[in-house]
């Protein structure tokens, strides 16, 4: 049993492992950079360390620095979170050297899935279906065109080393691949330090569903359904829920089966998740697979009623798990409330939260680091918040949402809330009838 893990993280996700910890009576380790000495996983965690400077690769990317507080508090494990280390394999690799366990899959299943155009080549051998496409990387804009004649238009640029929705780019005819070309691969190497570009088919229409998945140390892997993440803006998730509405118990069961071959490819350990893109007539296809915790993992532990950070604790620490399959019981919903303008292009707003009241109530969850008082920090993404709303039926959850929103107070910065509260009495989304296009046709009133 671990006796003290350290959070390689900061914000609601590192106030999320502690939480479970606590549970678990599990002793925490915070590490913070001197831009959080005020946040509230410093204060929460049994024991916190001052890792660096503001900047990402000064603290929370810093390896030898993370090792270090790792060793002189006497860390058995490191939880990564998500974002920053967690889907490095070379930090677990090191964890892993210095026989502190890496809670996550092993550096090899990593590498496997980081690189999405080996992931793909991977899944096609395991029979899972993925976009049709390239099955290599495109070394120039004549085979760019070459394969999009091919594939035929449109098409998708996408970067190898990808996440976030960076160095990607629709192509919908040959005069405009020259250009998208040289921008997804000069954002690539801007974002990612690899200018790796490959192409896939557009899927129209698409819907965006991912499977949760856990497998043991031991083989055994099984689904805990699906997360619909169609609402997004600029390839990033704003809104996810579970079930998904656009869900068949046949195609749960062909999607959760998809993703055991997946995981089950790479011997899966740890919990994770497939990614697929649906078309229109219920077709679906692999897109990649996150190897971590992923930010909406909570609408599924509300569903299914499982605290997914303590399964990952688990299974790190040798545990079995049963490979019996889990099922949404209830409906939740998640809004990513973040410190931006949604009056203003989703500008971000950093600053001082002046005055914070959060919602509460039957049905409702609050994931946030956030308090009065708060400084959020320019250097670090923009999330304040997650709120969930559950509830027996979509509509009932859709209607628990929008009371928590009316109560939500946060004074001081622009946040989403305004977006999230459209987007509750949209009548598209309410139906159900959407796909990842929904917010290029949404205005704000
Ligand atoms: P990232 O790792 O940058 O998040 P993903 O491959 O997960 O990239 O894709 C993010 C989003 O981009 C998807 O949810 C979808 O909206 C869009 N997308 C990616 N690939 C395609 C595709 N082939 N056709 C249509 N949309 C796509």
């Amino acid at each position: 049993m671990f006796k003290k893990i350290l959070i390689a993280n900061r914000g609601e996700i590192a106030l999320r492992v502690i939480r479970t910890c606590k549970e678990m009576g599990i002793k925490t380790v915070a590490v913070y950079s001197t831009a959080d000495k005020d946040s509230l996983h410093v204060k929460f965690a049994d024991e916190a360390v001052c890792i660096g400077k503001p900047a990402s690769v000064d603290s929370y990317l810093n390896i030898p620095h993370i090792m270090a507080t790792a060793e002189i508090t006497n860390a058995d494990a490191i939880h990564p979170g998500y974002g920053f280390l967690a889907e490095n394999a070379k930090f677990a690799q090191i964890c892993g050297d210095h026989q502190i366990k890496f809670i996550g899959p092993t550096p090899e299943m990593i590498n496997s899935m980081g690189d999405k155009i080996t992931a793909k080549e991977t899944m096609i051998k395991a029979g899972v279906p993925v976009v049709p496409g390239g099955k290599d990387l495109l070394l120039s804009v004549d085979e760019a065109k070459n394969l999009a004649k091919e594939i035929g238009y449109p098409v998708i640029l996408k970067a190898t080393a990808g996440g976030g929705g960076k160095g990607m780019r629709v192509v919908w005819e040959e005069s405009e691949i020259e250009k998208s070309f040289d921008n997804a691969k000069t954002e690539a190497a801007a974002s990612f330090k690899n200018d790796g570009i490959y192409m896939e088919k557009l899927v129209e229409e698409p819907r965006h569903i991912e499977i949760q998945i856990a497998g043991d140390q031991f083989g055994t892997v099984c689904h805990l359904s699906e997360r619909d993440c169609t609402i997004q803006r600029r390839h990033q998730k704003l809104v996810e829920e579970s079930p998904s509405p656009f869900m068949t118990p046949e195609l749960r069961e062909r999607m959760g089966q998809a993703a055991i071959k997946a995981a089950s490819a790479i011997n899966y350990e740890s919990i994770g998740t497939v990614e697929f893109l649906v078309d229109k007539h219920r077709n679906f296809y692999f897109i990649e697979m996150n190897t971590r915790i992923q930010v909406e993992h909570c609408v599924t532990e509300e569903v299914i009623n499982y605290d997914l950070i303590k399964e990952q604790i688990k299974i790190a620490q040798g545990d079995t798990i049963s490979g019996k399959n889990h099922y949404p019981q209830m409906h939740a919903i998640e809004c990513r409330i973040n410190a931006e303008d949604p009056y203003n292009d989703f500008r971000p707003s950093p600053g001082k939260i002046t005055i914070l009241h959060q919602p509460g109530g039957h049905g409702v969850r609050v994931d946030s680091h956030a308090y009065a008082g708060y400084v959020i920090p320019p250097y670090y993404d923009s999330m304040i918040a997650k709120l969930i709303s559950i509830a027996q039926t979509r509509e009932e959850a859709i209607n628990t949402m929008s009371r928590a929103l009316s109560e939500y107070v946060i004074e001081g910065v622009k946040t989403t809330i305004p977006f999230h509260q459209q987007l509750m009495k949209n009548e598209d989304f309410i139906s159900g009838n959407f796909t990842t296009k929904f917010l290029e046709g949404f205005t704000m009133q």
